[in-house]
């Protein structure tokens, strides 16, 4: 691994030396969050994300590539509250100071974020909890993109400070599109207010708080723990007496829980992605919200 690391970094600063124009390279953990940073930096960056579409976000394998591109980034924004927490490793590998903690391209994009079920106690990650700094899934609500975006758009405006107006611009145009999009998918979802959702994983507080349903119960006992088959009968017998229509679910997840769930149960299951990109459907924020709210509103019908 160190060996492989070693040489992928000689070939990134390679490749660095070759690279044309002075955009500002921006990494991020993932895909949505490269989304965001393309729409606030525009043509001034360069954007790659750490993590594939498709993966889990509590569990990425670090590569020594993500290494070489973290060397080289003048600004790396994460997700952060540990939901990233493979990020640490290699940020630290990378020996780039500009994108440590506390370094002027660091961008923590949770930060200002109103945190919802924060821990009253410290919780211990062995006792089979992973949302330790309470529920980092709060880019599931479209809202936080603005705040996301605030705070790469602070970060672009710490390395590039010649092109503060252009990044305030993009930053305000985006916030803009996201406050007249969310009115439409409230739209959407105005018929389901206050239904009961079934849910995988403790993902989606954020985005049912916003749009005002009503979280019924989680496959998982706990975040990141699988479920026994007690837990299972327990759900499916309260979800008929209650008549729970939907189990909302991630498009990475087995589907064998909530099959099983739906046949005993009679819910619909409802797998959406949770990414920009990690569905044909979802190739950027908007379209990403679109899929989501579009497939939530059909599984209750
Ligand atoms: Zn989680």
């Amino acid at each position: 691994m160190y060996k492989q690391i070693a040489s992928a970094l000689l070939l990134g600063s390679f490749l660095m030396g070759s690279r044309a124009g002075a955009d500002v390279y921006v990494v991020t953990t993932d895909t949505t969050l490269e989304d965001i940073a393309k729409r606030v930096g525009g043509n001034k960056v360069t954007v790659e994300s750490l993590a594939r579409a498709g993966d889990d976000p509590h569990q990425v394998d670090p590569r020594p590539s993500m290494v070489v591109k973290l060397a080289r980034a003048k600004v790396f924004a994460r997700i952060g509250m540990d939901l990233d927490i493979w990020v640490p490793a290699i940020l630290d590998k990378s020996g780039n100071s500009q994108v440590q903690v506390g370094g002027k391209g660091y961008c923590d994009c949770s930060q200002n974020l109103r945190i919802l079920e924060a821990p009253t106690a410290k919780l211990d990650p062995s006792q089979g909890d992973v949302h330790v700094y309470g529920n980092p899934h709060y880019l599931l609500d479209p809202a936080n993109g603005i705040l996301a975006a605030g705070n790469i758009a602070a970060a672009l405006i710490r390395v590039d400070p010649a092109n503060q107006p252009y990044y305030h611009q993009r930053f305000q145009d985006f916030g803009k599109e996201v406050v007249a999009r969310l009115a439409k998918w409230k739209e959407k979802l105005a018929s389901v207010k206050g239904l009961p959702v079934v849910t995988y994983h403790r993902s989606w507080v954020y985005f049912l708080a916003r749009f005002g349903l009503k979280e019924y119960g989680t496959v998982e006992p706990k975040p990141g723990i699988p479920p026994s088959p007690g837990h299972i009968n327990d759900l499916v017998k309260s979800m008929k007496a209650d008549g729970v229509k939907v189990l909302l679910t991630e498009s990475f997840r087995s589907a064998r829980f909530p099959t099983l769930i739906s046949e005993q149960s009679g819910a619909k299951v409802v797998s959406v992605p949770v990414a920009v990109d990690a569905d044909p459907a979802a190739g950027d924020y908007f379209k990403l919200f679109d899929t989501i709210v579009d497939r939530l509103a059909a599984g209750f019908r």
